[in-house]
Order: structure tokens, then sequence, then C-alpha cells
């Protein structure tokens, strides 16, 4: 498994956990607003962080780390990733996945052999290819069947988790957004996380774009309440 990133310790990556955070580099999207462009688009620019250092950091400190994040790029794009997990497991920890939904196949596998505890899917854009081609700088409507796929999978089985979008004023409307939470009407958590436009960014206009205020994403997330009552904004 290639971990090019490692967060030794997080308190804001699984809300209530302390992780350590795991990065891995490639992705099949590109989208806009990507903060971690340089791992997206220059994987080779890091080394690996090694398998043993990390369990080695874990292992240490087992008493206060509840377990990992594992984040990206995009993790399933790795088919070690279940056997990585495994591992992880087999040592006493605790796994989230963040995930872009693109590998039902591998989401399914991991959830039948119970490899993770908490899932986070990000859902870019309402569910039609013009917008969510837009806001994951895809053109292959291949992915965003897959990404359906996954939405289905997950809403249907037991795991935790959490449905998310990242707001930006070019992307997301409130019209947008009220589409996507009438999409996955019914979720267990739907988050809104407010885009910060001082980021770095895979397109860098993205960059000068202004975020929405504080107050604007936390109306969204009220309105959203309708289809999900368990919505908030981050
Ligand atoms: S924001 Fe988009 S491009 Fe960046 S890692 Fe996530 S899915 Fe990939």
């Amino acid at each position: 498994m290639k971990i090019k990133k490692m967060i030794e310790t997080s308190l804001i990556d699984w809300e209530g956990k302390i992780v350590s955070t795991l990065y891995v580099s490639s992705c099949n999207f590109r989208c806009p607003f990507c903060y971690n462009c340089d791992l997206v688009l220059n994987p080779d620019s890091f080394s690996d962080v090694s398998e043993e250092e990390i369990d080695g950091y874990l292992v240490e400190r087992k008493d206060f780390i509840d377990g990992i994040c594992m984040s990206g790029g995009e993790p399933t794009l790795d088919p070690d990733l279940p056997g990585y997990f495994k591992r992880i497991k087999e040592k006493g920890f605790l796994i989230k996945l963040d995930t872009n939904g693109t590998n039902p196949r591998m989401l399914e596998e991991l959830l039948s052999n119970n490899l993770v505890d908490y899932l986070a899917m990000d859902i870019k854009s309402s569910l039609n290819f013009d917008h969510y081609g837009q806001a994951a700088g895809i053109k292959d409507k291949i992915l965003l069947e897959r990404v359906k796929e996954s939405i289905k999978l997950i809403m249907g089985s037991p795991v935790e988790y959490e449905f998310r979008t990242t707001v930006v004023p070019l992307l997301h409307t409130e019209e947008t957004i009220l589409e996507i939470a009438a999409s996955i009407s019914g979720a267990k958590r739907y988050v809104l996380q407010s885009f910060s436009a001082t980021e770095k960014t895979l397109d860098p206009s993205f960059q000068k774009i202004k975020s929405y205020a504080s107050e604007k994403i936390r109306e969204l997330s009220e309105k959203t309440k309708k289809y999900i009552p368990n919505c908030s904004w981050r």
C-alpha cells in the first residue's frame, strides 16, 4: 500500500476519535477546488511512508490513538487497500475511510468483511452529469454511475457513515444542494463543508472564489433537514 503522507495525530478527521491520518496520492477525479492537488498531480514529489513506520507509531501509542483515517487522493484505487485494512484491524485499531465513491465493488468487499468502521463519502454535486462532471473534473459518465451505486450500497448497509459536499459558490447554488439532499433522502448523516478560498486549489482560478458566508451554509444545512434530519455544516 503506497502511503504518501501521514498526519501522526489528528483530532479533527473523525469526530470524537483520535487518529493518524494517512494519504494516498492517485485520484480518478480532478475536482477544481481540490486542496490536495500536490498529492493528486505530483505524487512522485512525495516519498513513501513505510508500513513499518506507520505500524511503529500506532502500536507505541495504542493507549491514546483510536485508529486511522485513510484519505487522499482516492484510497480505493489501490487494490491492496482491503489487505492493508485487515492488518490494521488485526492490531486492534478502528478505520475511517474517505472516498469519492467510484469503486463500489471495493466498498462492498470492505463492508462485507467489516474492514471499515466509518465511511465518509463525497458527493461532489447533484447527480446529473452536467453538474457532476464539472464539479469532479471528469468526462467519463461511468464514474457517476459508480458513485450512484456506492450511495445505494452505503445507505443499505449497517455501517456508520456520512455523505458530504464541499460547497463552492461557482459550482453549487441552493438548488444544487437541495437536489443532492433529495437524492440521498433518508441518509444517516449529511455534512456541508464550506470551501475555503484561501487554500491551494487544483484549478488555481478557484483560489479567487469568495466562499459562502457561514450564515449561508448554516441556512442551507437547515433547509436540507427536510430530506436528511441529521444535516450539519463545518
Ligand atoms: S477533492 Fe477530488 S481530486 Fe481531490 S482528492 Fe478528493 S476526489 Fe480527488
